[in-house]
């Protein structure tokens, strides 16, 4: 530790709100790492829309004040007594944890991983929340086959376009909704079929093309990560014995749920947490070696939105929340 500073730049909340709570910080200690932990210093830092729930309180922080941000992809600066021998200082590693939002993060070795010489370091930060949620839903939370027909909701955003892309990859055919053209035509490009408006206003508009376009029988699985917004309608199009996933709220909870409601169609509901799929090690390490091979056999890549400075914090959480970005959005510290 000794050649490390001892204070460093990050983005501190002192309490759940708007923007305005969102303090970019240039004295806060440089943390030292305990146990197995290791020290990551920052070369990008993800945004995730999740960083959203945790300032604004939809979820609670553990305590104040606190650094927000949930993953990012640098080298290790120093590592605790008990850290695993493959982390080494110097390693160029990508993590998902707490605290991201910072020059120097302290982090539990149980999500950090090696990133291969092949795959660049802003891919190394864009992939531990995003694509490893999106490769968990399809493997996991409905295991895709070959021509099953699947819906993605947000399907421009960082998750949707990560699912585009894998979808594509296992030969799934996707039917991508997505707020404006462009960001359809990017789904597109992503490797979606068909793409469809929301058509909020008008729910039977939508299931009646989703039906026509699976002749008549709905999709196997929905991907869905708006929440109240698109729940009705996407549990509207899944077909007998099909599969919904709920596993974002960017509009908004789904609250108030009778569950007679699914012997409409013996639909299978899941509310899915990655770090549920993911919870030690061995799962995270597994999860990185598939996603590596998808990104190194199959071409996988990330759009990135910009990056941003990390004094820039308010911008960037403004565009994300404000809809007005694409793909990954990354913090340079
Ligand atoms: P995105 O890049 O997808 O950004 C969110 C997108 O949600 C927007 O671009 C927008 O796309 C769409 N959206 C729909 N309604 C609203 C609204 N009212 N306000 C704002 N945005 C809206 O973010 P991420 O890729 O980081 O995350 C996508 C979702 O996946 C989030 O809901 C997140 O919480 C969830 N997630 C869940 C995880 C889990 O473990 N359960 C893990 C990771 C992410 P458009 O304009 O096209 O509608």
């Amino acid at each position: 530790m000794s050649s490390l500073p001892k204070t460093m730049k990050a983005v501190v909340i002192e309490k759940t709100g708007g923007t305005d709570v969102l303090q970019y910080k240039t004295d806060v200690p440089v943390p030292e790492p305990k146990g197995d932990e290791v020290l990551i210093k920052n070369e990008y830092i993800g945004i995730n829309y999740i960083d959203t729930y945790f300032r604004s309180g939809v979820y609670s922080p553990p305590s104040f004040p606190y650094i927000l941000g949930r993953e990012g992809s640098g080298t290790i600066a120093a590592v605790g007594p008990n850290a695993p021998s493959d982390l080494t200082i110097g390693a160029r590693v990508a993590y998902m944890g707490q605290s991201a939002y910072a020059e120097y993060t302290a982090t539990t070795s149980h999500f950090v991983v090696t990133i291969p010489d092949s795959i660049s370091t802003k891919i190394g930060a864009a992939a531990p929340l995003q694509a490893m949620t999106a490769l968990t839903l399809i493997r996991e939370a409905y295991a895709v086959q070959k021509g099953d027909w699947v819906l993605v909701t947000a399907a421009a955003g960082g998750v949707g376009l990560w699912l585009c892309q894998l979808l594509k990859a296992v030969g799934a055919r996707t039917i991508a909704t997505a707020s404006t053209p462009e960001k359809r035509e990017l789904a597109k490009q992503n490797g979606a079929e068909v793409l469809l408006e929301y058509h909020a206003d008008d729910q039977d508009v939508f299931v009646k093309k989703v039906l026509e376009i699976t002749g008549g029988e709905g999709v196997h699985a929905v991907f869905d990560s708006v929440g109240k917004d698109t729940f009705d309608s996407s549990l509207a199009v899944v077909r007998r014995k099909g599969t919904m996933v709920s596993f974002g709220n960017a509009s908004g909870p789904v609250t108030g749920f009778a569950l007679a409601r699914l012997s409409a169609k013996n639909v299978k509901l899941l509310r899915t947490t990655l770090f549920n799929y993911i919870a030690d090690r061995e799962e995270f390490q597994q999860y990185a070696k598939e996603l590596w091979g998808f990104i190194e056999k199959d071409g996988l890549n990330v759009k990135i939105h910009d990056i941003y400075p990390l004094e820039d914090i308010k911008r960037a959480t403004e565009d994300i929340e404000g809809r007005k970005t694409t793909g990954k959005l990354l913090l340079k510290p």
